[in-house]
């Protein structure tokens, strides 16, 4: 049986300043996956540190941790198969100009530092990010497909 899998993605500061909020949670819902969980939120020095634990030392990671608490993210939770690589996909490489046309990156940002969209790189990570932003009540997975709501309102009728 195939699994669901869920995935952290946050707006970062820039594409929330610039007003890509709605057009970035557009490719992931319009590609199929559900968001599970969505708010805005100030990252906390505490936060971006947890965040970006494997980063640290490394000579970007002073200014990595600057970016993420420049302004509000928007932070979320996807679900759906395949969903960590999939989401990978959709964002495209870490620097825009590498990433594949078309994808979030390439479309709306132009250099690494500011690259506009965070995506966990396996399931692994995935849990430890969402566990750093979101408690499990925070997560709504019930919710009925149209399909099943239609025949409950015909039902409904008689
Ligand atoms: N980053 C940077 N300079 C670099 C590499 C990364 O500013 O040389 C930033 C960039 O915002 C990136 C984040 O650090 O999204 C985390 O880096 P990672 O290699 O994990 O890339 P990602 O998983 O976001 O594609
Ligand atoms: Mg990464």
């Amino acid at each position: 049986m195939h699994t669901e899998e869920r995935t952290f993605i946050a707006v970062k500061p820039d594409g929330v300043q610039r007003g890509l909020i709605g057009e970035i949670i557009k490719r992931f819902e319009t590609k199929g996956y559900k968001v599970i969980g969505l708010k805005m939120l100030q990252v906390t020095d505490e936060q971006a540190r947890a965040h970006y634990a494997e980063h640290e030392g490394k000579p970007f990671y002073p200014r990595l941790l600057k970016y993420i608490q420049s302004g509000p993210i928007v932070a979320m939770v996807i679900q759906g198969y395949n969903a960590v690589a999939g989401a990978r996909h959709l964002m495209g490489a870490t620097d825009p100009n590498q990433a594949e046309a078309g994808t979030i990156r390439a479309s709306f940002a132009q250099v690494k530092e500011y690259n506009i969209v965070h995506g966990s790189d396996s399931v692994e990570s995935a849990q430890r990010e969402i566990g750093i932003y979101f408690n499990e009540n925070e997560l709504f997975t019930e919710g009925k497909c149209m399909s099943e709501l239609v025949v409950e309102s015909l039902d409904a009728e008689g």
